[in-house]
């Protein structure tokens, strides 16, 4: 072997190892590299604030309420902004509060905190109810359609100027028993966010029509709604005591247990929670 053999041996040696440590550094700068976080999860996004550029506090997180204000909703496999209104102000939780022909709401403009919008495939027209009602309704029209049954919802939640809107158009229209039809704005469960007006296609998805009363689906509901926590708010020959006509189609949300009570008691939804006051 030559000596100029081993000299050429020793320079590529030197130039590999001098390669192999030139890399190794920039390999280990690169994996210690401030900035290389990991990838954010959709379950906490964080959002750099201006005071992070001031580095007091670095970053704040934002909760799916603050970066969502109002409930986003599945509909048509969309995600929509809420449609439905929000309350501007902090008002009492009136879910289940005792509402009547006589009986007020104490904030004439109450809105429920929990609106959200009904699948078109289950109203008639685009319907808000709370949150605590619709997730039963749902469940109920589900078994009511493997029933056999289809059932609609033609109105759930109106606001006080709605429902002033509407008592004005029926007593305008001439109707004698209009206050007897129709709530006095303030004075609704329909502003509870917790009622419904239900219809069928077997009536043509009318609304708020005696026609309804003799429907297989007012049968149906009227032996299987309280099951889903649901009652009649102002049944045939209770006139009197609740001061409004039949309707068949008027069904507020009460919870089961509530519901069930009312159902075996023959008390109206009024006597019931009047009883559970005192
Ligand atoms: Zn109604």
């Amino acid at each position: 072997m030559s000596k100029k053999y081993f000299s050429t041996l020793f320079i590529l040696a030197f130039i590999i190892t001098l390669i192999t440590l030139i890399l190794s550094f920039f390999l280990v700068k690169l994996l210690h590299h401030p900035e290389s976080q990991p990838f954010p999860t959709v379950s906490s996004v964080t959002l750099e604030t201006e005071a992070s550029q001031a580095n007091t506090p670095p970053t704040q997180t934002l909760t799916t309420k603050e970066l969502f204000p109002q409930t986003p909703v599945v509909h048509n496999q969309t995600v929509l902004k809420n449609p439905c209104p929000v309350p501007k102000k902090d008002y009492a939780d009136y879910s289940y509060l005792n509402v009547g022909q006589n009986i007020a709401i104490p904030d004439k403009t109450y809105v429920p905190a929990d609106l959200v919008l009904l699948d078109k495939s289950i109203s008639t027209s685009p319907i808000c109810l709370s949150n605590q009602a619709a997730i039963p309704l749902i469940v109920m029209l589900i078994a009511a359609k493997e029933a056999g049954y289809t059932i609609k919802v033609s109105s759930g939640y109106r606001s006080y100027t709605t429902q002033q809107g509407i008592l004005s158009n029926d007593i305008k229209s001439g109707n004698p028993h209009a206050t007897e039809l129709v709530a006095k704005p303030g004075y609704s469960e329909h502003q509870l966010g917790m009622a419904v007006d239900l219809t069928s296609p077997s009536i043509n998805d009318a609304s708020a029509t005696g026609k309804f009363a003799d429907t297989k689906e007012a049968a149906w509901l009227q032996d299987n709604a309280y099951k889903y926590g649901f009652i009649e708010s102002y049944p045939e020959d209770k006139e009197e005591i609740t001061g409004y006509m039949y309707e068949a189609w008027h069904y507020r949300f009460v919870g089961i247990a509530n519901a069930l009570a009312i159902f075996q008691s023959g008390e109206t939804t009024n006597q019931y929670l009047e009883g559970l006051q005192n």
